[in-house]
């Protein structure tokens, strides 16, 4: 990752859950940032996304291309969830992978990549069934972040079979003044976009600007964890 790259990474268990089940991954050494949502309502939710933080990690670092990294995580977590276990485990998972300014994009589930400088663009698109709806013409972006089954995913590490896991991919590169947001749900479940670009626009310290999106969350209501990571690369 080249020397004009920074970041800032916070993680919270928001108002309602006793538990942390989001994990992630900061690694600027190896340049793999990745944040993983642990599923609600499934049993070890938790145990299902710091498996995938640890072997994604791993693999990297080993020196395994990233969809073929998130491939191993799932194969591995739906052996576990398997054998014995009356719920299965699952969880989301986005990861970004930089090389110098340019970036590599994988993700899972509804956990969301945005790009920023100034305005917001979401890069990813949700696996879940609300976008699919959206996706066809059935509902508008409003009407699905209020639709009952907003929360049910199509695709999940742990939950989807192996030769039917379609892990999404994109790859781009950060001008100057760029930035990349990682988020799980809790963070875009309390905030729309706008909320999000409004926070970000301002192009403050990295730092603040995480705690403070943290904070806004926690005031609509935190009724999820929330996980998030900036990386930004500096202006001229
Ligand atoms: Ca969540």
């Amino acid at each position: 990752m080249s020397d004009d790259i920074r970041h800032a990474a916070l993680s919270d268990i928001g108002r309602r859950r006793a538990r942390n089940e989001d994990s992630m991954v900061v690694e600027p050494d190896l340049g793999l940032f990745l944040v993983a949502d642990g599923m609600g309502g499934h049993e070890h939710g938790d145990v299902a996304s710091k498996l995938a933080a640890e072997l994604i990690h791993e693999a990297v670092a080993a020196g395994e291309d990233l969809e073929d990294a998130i491939r191993r995580a799932n194969r591995h977590i739906l052996g576990q969830s398997g054998a014995g276990s009356p719920f299965p485990m699952g969880t989301t998972v986005c990861a970004v992978l930089m090389n110098g300014s340019t970036y590599r994009l994988a993700w899972v589930g509804d956990s969301r990549a945005y790009r920023f400088n100034g305005d917001l663009e979401r890069l990813t698109t949700d696996h879940t069934y609300v976008q699919e709806l959206v996706d066809r013409g059935h509902l508008n972006d409003r009407q699905a972040r209020e639709h009952p089954y907003r929360n049910m995913l199509l695709q999940a590490l742990g939950v989807t079979d192996q030769d039917e896991l379609q892990v999404a991919e994109i790859q781009g590169e950060l001008a100057p003044g760029e930035g990349l947001l990682l988020c799980t749900d809790g963070l875009t479940g309390e905030l729309d976009d706008d909320d999000i670009s409004g926070i970000l626009a301002g192009g403050g310290d990295l730092e603040s600007d995480a705690k403070e999106l943290i904070d806004r969350a926690l005031e609509h209501g935190g009724n999820d964890n929330v996980t998030l990571i900036l990386i930004r690369r500096d202006s001229n």
